[in-house]
């Protein structure tokens, strides 16, 4: 039976269970699921454990923190014992509604993990040495606080960097930076989304898509969505109904991954050449005339675009199509099948597909092609382009911008924007970049732009995710470069080896966050909570720190933040104190408690109302259930008319850009969260009229959806201003004769980057790493399926296994970058209660030795079984845990998104004499070079803004610094501090 039978099957079972008045789990799950227990009874609750033994549970909801997507846990917390037995899903939550993937239970793995870190470590020998002791928090906090104090006070406050990779919270990090007067946040997102990212900001001014899956008719994936796409647990399952519904799934990919498995379509195109495809479609809807002209017409800017680029033609909208036609007219399927090496006849019958969704198609590409290529930004640009034309836009069945389909509470103190620039994480080269630069740090700080006196890491591990991470060794081992690193962690990571201090966070039960993510349409919050907290709490017990119920002292954020912030400017003369102070006890240090009381009581639209009906207080509510809906089918924000309320004084600007001098409306979610620049007057964008009405339209400069981009055209990429098609750094034209295409961009469905840890269910399900190799290169290069295999890119080489599969377009190689985990062999210890400096469940141990610039890595042995608390650890059988290519990728900076573009032009061999799996080489002066070259390609803010400021205002900037600091100056702005 097919899948969709199956679908058909399950649907009518539902019907006939509802018919006959049969009980569906009331929450916010809306399915039915008997496992569910009824949360009238999570006090106490019994279950059978996997020995058929009834056990009593209180249960307490958490979020997983093991990916993105935030979905729902509940702790089975034994009440006899207080602990934690099994994570299941939570269905009141309801963007996962009551389900998970393999790594939501996998969290006790992490909580239980023999070798986690559960005391602060201070490094007692050189850095990367391996040897550690224990030391107190106080002391811990007093040093960073010093330091942090003194860059202050002495005005270098970009010397200052907290540096992260998975957020897993909305906002609480860079309030406190920005507390702290400092533009240091930096983040993972260049070497993972921003390519997507730009695409998006440049056509609407928010920055990520929010498909709706369950309404489409057409599911259109640029990526692999339904095993590890963005909040693809959530996803998935809304994409698996709408098949199930009898919607259609297209997805690009030139690896079959299982969701191209699932696929009515699967393309398998040449990687770079999707936007290609994308722009024959688009091609195929404008001639054939089969796109939604009155939402072209109304919602794009083609009067602006016309104005600028054809001003000799009248401005008329019958014009405009004409050009469109034109524009277009050169992508055809057989241009498109010529770059692809796709069938010309199926890119058609898509296009079809496509063109007959209307308004229900739902499109989504993440990393992927959009993360592996020069230009992959335009991959989205043309994707939503398919979208504008269909107007498949914020319609049931189309794609959203997130922004609509997430909430962010106003927290309960908000400082204001840091008053100074970071070239460091911002650097000129780069105006138009989504995010930091953050992978070319090293690259920096060996140039000379800067230094760092306190550089944290969290939940981040460049070292081993980032490109080229044997020059983040050298700079994290240099002193002058890097004053003092402290790595916010759960477990042992390759780059918390080389910091000063290791501090251990809690995982994802055992810390404060709140969260939102677009996931349907809709809006809801998700609180992550410390559950051993919550369940002693709720049996009357007193608990003001996190540490008193973590193991060991592994603490939380929140808390951490807070008591480092305090320590930072005790007496309030700094003022940053007053951002940590209670409200409810002036003078007295805020708590978590009250911090997250003072946003559910006051922030969250329906939440106090909901939590009284139960005889709840809200954070009580929040503590229950984990989860809050605050509205579902928010619908087409763009087309709501703007209040009378919200207009005061108002100005209009060419093209019906409306401005106003009334105040912005207390609801952050009323309109987009962008910023686009006001008024010269100083009023505040409010909104567009559209055919004499003023609508709220998208963030973006002209208030219209953007298919011409005057932002690209105004600063230095007046070529790339309208969707179109920029030829990748892998385009077959860029190869010689014996190269092949490295895809290493994909992940494995049940890996967690780096912090998995040791989560061992995971590791026993996913651990090694082979090169996917079509049967006629492996022909070709005399490879045998399993042979070893030397990979050689720019700088240097990787020894892997071969699989030769039929599933990889011929030409093309690809290695998930999801495993080769590694630990120093050397003195180990990880200092006392440690059994050993790394995971020994997951990591190689190995040899890491530099002779100037060139570094080799060989591995000693892979896992071995080993005696711990845990006899699991006495059973591992496997001892493969793959090979770590990404050290030997130089930085390829796209100089528009800014985006690291993954894929390598590659040399495949059968393996040398001498080579061994797992081998790695890596020479970070090639490196070096190849950083210089790709800066060649920049347009930077000196010579091309047109206004004098390093970057445009309206682009969205995490942590955005105050407006003065925008200008553009000989050197790096350090204003005065705000009073
Ligand atoms: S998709 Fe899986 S890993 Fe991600 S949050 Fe949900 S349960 Fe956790």
């Amino acid at each position: 039976m097919n899948m969709q039978a199956i679908g058909a099957r399950v649907s009518a079972a539902r019907a006939d269970t509802l018919a006959r008045g049969e009980t569906f789990y009331p929450g916010a799950s809306r399915i039915h699921l008997a496992a569910f227990p009824p949360k009238e009874r999570w006090d106490n609750w019994t279950y059978l454990d996997s020995k058929r033994v009834g056990r009593r549970a209180m249960l307490v909801p958490t979020t997983c923190f093991n990916c993105e997507s935030a979905c729902g846990l509940l702790a089975y917390i034994d009440r006899d014992t207080l602990t934690v037995r099994k994570f299941e899903g939570n269905p009141e939550h309801p963007g996962s509604r009551g389900r998970n993937c393999a790594k939501g239970p996998a969290t006790l793995n992490q909580v239980t993990d023999p070798d986690r870190i559960l005391y602060p470590l201070k490094r007692a020998g050189e850095r990367g040495a391996g040897r550690w002791v224990q030391v107190s928090w106080d002391e811990a906090l007093d040093d960073i606080a010093s330091r942090i104090t003194t860059a202050i006070a002495e005005n270098r406050p970009n010397r200052i960097m907290y540096h992260v990779g998975r957020p897993g919270e909305d906002g609480f990090t860079e309030r406190v930076l920005a507390s702290w007067g400092v533009d240091g946040h930096n983040s993972h997102t260049n070497v993972c989304s921003s390519g997507a990212r730009a695409g998006y900001h440049l056509w609407m001014g928010i920055d990520r898509p929010s498909p709706d899956y369950a309404g489409a008719d057409v599911i259109l994936l640029v990526s692999a969505h339904l095993e590890s796409g963005h909040y693809f647990n959530p996803h998935a399952q809304r994409i698996t109904d709408a098949r199930a519904r009898g919607a259609k799934v297209i997805v690009f990919d030139t690896r079959l991954s299982n969701t191209a498995t699932h696929a009515d379509h699967w393309l398998a195109p040449h990687p770079g050449s999707e936007a290609a495809i994308l722009l024959a479609i688009a091609s195929h809807l404008i001639q054939t005339g089969r796109y939604n002209r009155e939402f072209v017409r109304r919602w794009w800017n083609w009067a602006e675009y016309l104005a600028s680029e054809h001003p000799a033609t009248g401005a008329t909208f019958e014009r405009f199509e004409q050009i469109l036609h034109d524009l277009y007219a050169g992508y055809t399927f057989d241009f498109a099948a010529a770059e692809s090496g796709v069938d010309a006849a199926v890119i058609a019958e898509v296009a079809e597909a496509v063109a007959g969704a209307g308004t229900r198609l739902a499109t989504h590409s993440w990393r992927s092609a959009a993360a592996g290529n020069l230009g992959g930004w335009q991959v989205a640009r043309c994707l939503f382009l398919l979208n504008c034309l269909l107007g498949a836009v914020a319609t049931e069945g189309g794609t959203y911008p997130n922004a609509w389909n997430k909430f962010v509470p106003r927290p309960i103190h908000t400082p204001g924007h840091p008053p100074v620039w970071n070239e460091l994480t911002w650097p000129p080269e780069f105006p138009l970049a989504l995010n930091e630069m953050s992978f070319l740090l090293p690259h920096f700080l060996k140039e000379g732009r800067g230094r760092l006196e306190v550089y944290f890491t969290r939940v981040y591990n460049p070292v081993w995710t980032n490109p080229d991470g044997l020059s983040w060794v050298e700079v994290l081992t240099d002193p002058e470069l890097v004053g003092l690193h402290v790595a916010l962690t759960p477990v042992w990571n390759e780059t918390a080896y080389f910091a000063d201090y290791i501090l251990p966070m809690g995982t994802g039960s055992e810390r404060h966050d709140l969260h939102s993510y677009e996931q349907y349409d809709g809006q809801w919050i998700g609180f992550r909570q410390p559950v051993l907290r919550a369940a002693r709490e709720r049996l009357g017990e007193t608990v003001t720190d996190t540490r008193q119920v973590n193991p060991g002292e592994v603490w939380e954020e929140n808390e951490f933040w807070i008591e480092l912030s305090w320590r930072i400017d005790p007496d309030g003369s700094l003022g940053i104190r007053r951002y940590y102070e209670s409200r409810e006890r002036p003078g007295q240090k805020l708590t978590v408690e009250e911090y997250y009381r003072h946003i559910f009581e006051n922030s969250v639209p329906g939440l106090p109302e909901a939590a009284a009906a139960q005889g709840l207080a809200p954070l009580e509510y929040m503590r229950r259930y984990g989860a809050f809906e605050i509205s579902s089918g928010v619908g087409a924000v763009y087309e709501q008319a703007v209040p009378a309320t919200e207009l005061a004084d108002i100005a209009e600007a060419q093209f019906g850009r409306v401005y106003t001098r009334a105040p912005a409306p207390a609801d952050p979610n009323a309109v987009p969260v962008a910023t686009p620049d006001g008024d010269a007057d100083g009023r505040r964008p409010a909104g567009v009229r559209i055919d004499g009405i003023i609508k709220r339209g998208f963030p973006t400069p002209s208030g219209r959806l953007e298919f011409w981009s005057r932002t690209l055209a105004e600063w230095g990429w007046p070529e790339h201003a309208l969707p179109g098609y920029i030829r990748s750094h892998v385009h077959p034209s860029a190869l010689g004769p014996d190269q092949m295409v490295l895809i290493s961009t994909f992940r494995l469905p049940t890996q967690i980057h780096t912090r998995g840890g040791n989560a061992k269910w995971l590791n026993e399900l996913a651990h090694t790493n082979p090169l996917w190799l079509h049967p006629r290169d492996a022909r070709r290069l005399g490879i045998a399926a399993g042979g070893l295999v030397r990979v050689e890119t720019e700088i240097g080489y990787f020894v892997v296994k071969a699989w030769v599969t039929e599933g990889i377009r011929p030409g093309v190689v690809a290695c998930s970058h999801h495993m080769g985990r590694w630990k120093l062999a050397g003195p180990g210890g990880g200092g006392p209660g440690q059994a050993a400096a790394g995971p020994r469940q997951v990591a190689a141990t190995v040899d890491l030795a530099a002779d100037g610039g060139q570094w080799g890595m060989r591995r000693r042995h892979g896992v071995e079984p080993y005696d711990s608390a845990d006899p699991d650890t006495m059973r591992i059988w496997w001892g493969d845990v793959g090979v770590h290519q990404n050290l030997t990728f130089p930085v390829h900076p796209d100089p528009i998104s800014g985006q690291h573009c993954w894929h390598q032009v590659v040399r495949v061999r059968p393996a040398a004499e001498g080579d061994a799996y797992g081998d790695v080489a890596a020479d970070t002066g090639k490196a070096h070079e190849a950083y210089r070259t790709w800066l060649r390609r920049c347009r930077g803010a000196a010579q091309h803004s047109p206004n004098g400021t390093r970057r445009p205002y309206w682009l969205l900037r995490p942590l955005k610094p105050g407006k003065d600091a925008y200008q553009l100056t000989e050197e790096p702005v350090v204003h005065a501090r705000r009073s």
